[in-house]
């Protein structure tokens, strides 16, 4: 019995930007017993289902995105004998559909770190149950991914995962609802370990892949205390403690280590996190911005991002403490209207950004919004193919509308049009160009041109553009300089690099 585990994707690149870390982590989760297990990336390229055999297992874990490429793995699989077992975010969710639309014999729910040895003993014993519940697991239970198993020349990040979960309720977020609004960290040293393995192996850029690295802000501690909160307090206050241990074990690892992490805009406010940060080689984040308007915030629950000159001021606090920012906006917000696209990408210029991107407005299942928007959707009777427009995830890949969600006033071609204008500028060869001279050597800016291009290709032109010549063209564009860019991250490997204590 083989064990293969498949991250499926409607696009290959041939080279991947960040590992998928779940594949290593259940290859790690993989007890020895069942062999070395084989994983598929498919964001390299696609699973060559003519090695799947009679008897072996099929693990696909999957988001609302690539489900229905997941699916059409697990159907293939399941054709060729093999136990075909489904996880991620998109089955917990919905635990029927893989065994409806992806020939699926089990789906496992939440955290599959501990459950999947489980699986595969029961798979082994050909008995495999429809439904595993692994709900969510205590940060000391996480299991370190097997970075033994990863291909070489194939990522330009690694990814370890530091915190699951997030204290805030964003509307548009199925995070705080599927991995919950307690912060779970992970313990410093198993982090640590982790990132030295890596950096032994080569990789000296490291995405930290974390919900919300910055879990506890100062207003948070601030609240606690005026109400007189003790106990609050005094949980905030460890959660804080062992955010700076870990950045403080970070701190001493070589110095060309560098570290991306998603973080509230809330730590603007806190200088010495921010100083912290630096000195552990964090040096870029991206930080939903969300909206530029007061409405805007109010719409997806984020009114505790400031707006205007202060959201300016906030933005570039990351810059000065040696902080890149990838901004994220969202277009097509109820209060959006024609000007917000203009003083969406105004803004993103004043505030130093380094990379931006800006999404149209999606609901995505296990979030307030999709809740709301499905419910009225499906009382209309809206459907594209056939498919019911709340589970817009099942339309093949060239009828599925880019924006789902309508506007009081806007159409939703303006809102594409208007999405696709504001990649266009952020991105420029001459805005781009200009923002390269946050880094010095000529040979970094050609870098920073190489790179501002290749995620453009990736993220804007394969995610909004609707004519299926430009999606080809754009993927093409972005396999092709996605090699020589792998090559601008790799390091030096350091195979007798120790732990720092
Ligand atoms: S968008 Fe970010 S801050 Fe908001 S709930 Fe999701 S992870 Fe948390």
């Amino acid at each position: 019995m083989t064990v293969h585990l498949v991250n499926p994707s409607h696009v290959s690149f041939g080279v991947g930007v960040i590992t998928p870390r779940w594949l290593y982590v259940l290859a790690s989760a993989t007890p020895d017993v069942h062999g070395i297990p084989s994983l598929v990336d498919e964001t390299l390229e696609r699973i060559d289902v003519g090695k799947v055999k009679a008897g072996d297992v099929v693990g696909i874990s999957i988001h609302s995105g690539n489900a229905l490429r997941g699916y059409e793995v697990g159907r293939l699989a399941r054709d060729r004998g093999a136990f075909v077992v489904f996880g991620g975010i998109h089955a917990t969710l919905y635990p029927d559909e893989p065994h409806e639309h992806g020939g699926a014999h089990s789906v496992v729910r939440g955290d599959g770190d501990r459950i999947w040895a489980t699986v595969l003993d029961d798979c082994a014993e050909g008995k495999p149950s429809p439904m595993y519940e692994a709900g969510r697991l205590d940060p000391e239970e996480f299991l370190p991914a097997r970075w033994s198993l990863l291909p070489r020349n194939r990522y330009m990040w690694a990814s370890v995962q530091t915190v699951r979960g997030c204290p805030k309720h964003c509307s548009f977020c199925s995070v705080w609802r599927i991995d919950g609004q307690r912060p779970r960290q992970r313990h410093a040293d198993a982090v640590v370990e982790e990132i030295v393995e890596l950096r032994r192996r080569g990789f000296r850029y490291i995405a930290l892949a974390d919900d919300n690295f910055y879990p506890v802000t100062l207003s948070d501690l601030e609240a606690a205390s005026r109400r007189a909160n003790d106990s609050r307090l005094r949980r905030l206050q460890a959660i804080r403690a062992e955010r700076f241990a870990l950045l403080a074990r970070l701190a001493p690892l070589p110095a060309d280590t560098i570290f991306f992490t998603q973080i509230t805009l809330e730590a603007a406010e806190d200088p010495e996190f921010l100083k912290a940060m630096h000195e552990a080689h964090i040096i870029g984040a991206l930080v939903g911005v969300e909206s530029v308007t007061p409405e805007g915030l109010q719409d997806v629950y984020k009114d505790f991002n400031p707006t205007g000159e202060a959201l300016v001021d906030r933005l570039r606090a990351f810059r000065q403490h040696g902080i890149h920012v990838l901004g994220s906006f969202i277009f097509g917000l109820p209060s959006d209207g024609p000007s917000t696209f203009d003083a969406t990408a105004r803004l993103a210029e004043q505030a130093d950004l380094t990379f931006a991107q800006f999404v149209p407005l999606t609901p995505f299942p296990g979030t307030i919004d999709f809740d709301a928007w499905a419910k009225r959707v499906d009382a209309e009777g809206q459907a594209v193919a056939g498919i019911p427009l709340s589970r817009h995830w099942l339309i093949p890949q060239d009828q599925n509308p880019r924006v789902h969600v309508s506007h009081p006033t806007m159409s939703v071609e303006e809102i594409r049009q208007g999405t696709q204008k504001v990649w266009d500028r952020f991105y420029s060869l001459r805005r781009i160009w200009r923002r390269a001279h946050c880094v010095e050597s000529l040979k970094s800016r050609l870098a920073f041109v190489l790179i501002s291009k290749l995620y453009r290709q990736m993220y804007a032109n394969t995610g909004i553009a609707t004519d299926s010549a430009r999606l080809n063209r754009a993927a093409r564009w972005a396999r092709w300089i996605a090699k020589p860019c792998r090559r601008l991250f790799a390091g030096t490997p350091m195979p007798d690099l120790q732990v720092p204590a």
